[in-house]
């Protein structure tokens, strides 16, 4: 059993969680609006790309915490790769992320709650399992209500043999030293960039 956080998005051990590291990321920023302009998710997004860089140089954390940009960003690296200044935007989503995890911050409980339950299940069996993902994640919920609202999708997926039952085919192929391995490099970078951001 590894009940330990599975990856950087959740290494914080506080709610006292910063937003340095990020600001550092964006702090070229120049307001241009290309990565809003860029992103394929903006129209969903409750703030632009380019207001939610605004707000985090600003040191907004509860603006930017209570967004749910970053969530909906797919990390389809569009805006890093059109951004005048080349900063790590995808980078910075994903750090964004972390943060809210880390500060368990209620509005984004049950994204939270599916990232954790579907890496955990890649640690524990090398590879994504539906059913063994689902259990776990349904559980996490507390929900009672939860295995319902998914119910129709999973049905679909079933009929089209897209959700493996059982233990499946091939064996297991834990992958916990690389899940530390990456924890360990992520924490060392996060805590690089804020030491960074306060010279
Ligand atoms: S594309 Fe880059 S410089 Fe332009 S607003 Fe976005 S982050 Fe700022
Ligand atoms: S990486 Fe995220 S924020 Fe950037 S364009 Fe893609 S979906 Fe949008």
């Amino acid at each position: 059993m590894h009940p330990q956080p599975v990856n950087a998005l959740t290494t914080a051990e506080n709610q006292h969680v910063s937003l340095d590291a990020v600001r550092t990321m964006v702090s070229a920023c120049i307001q241009c609006g290309t990565c809003t302009a860029s992103c394929p998710n903006a129209l969903e997004m409750d703030l632009t790309p380019r207001k939610m860089w605004r707000l985090v140089i600003l040191g907004r954390l509860a603006e930017v915490m209570a967004s749910r940009t970053f969530i909906l960003c797919s990390d389809c690296y569009t805006c890093t790769l059109r951004c005048p200044r080349g900063l790590p935007l995808t980078t910075a989503m994903e750090a964004l992320k972390g943060i809210a995890f880390a500060r368990r911050e209620a509005r984004h409980r049950s994204s939270r709650l599916f990232y954790e339950t579907f890496m955990q299940t890649v640690r524990r069996y090398g590879r994504i399992r539906e059913l063994a993902f689902m259990t776990r994640y349904f559980t996490a919920m507390k929900n009672p209500m939860a295995p319902l609202r998914f119910a129709p999708l999973g049905m679909k997926l079933m009929g089209k043999g897209k959700v493996e039952m059982g233990s499946g085919k091939s064996g297991e192929t834990p992958l916990h030293a690389l899940f530390d391995r990456v924890a360990a490099l992520d924490r060392t970078s996060l805590e690089t960039a804020a030491r960074e951001g306060h010279r």
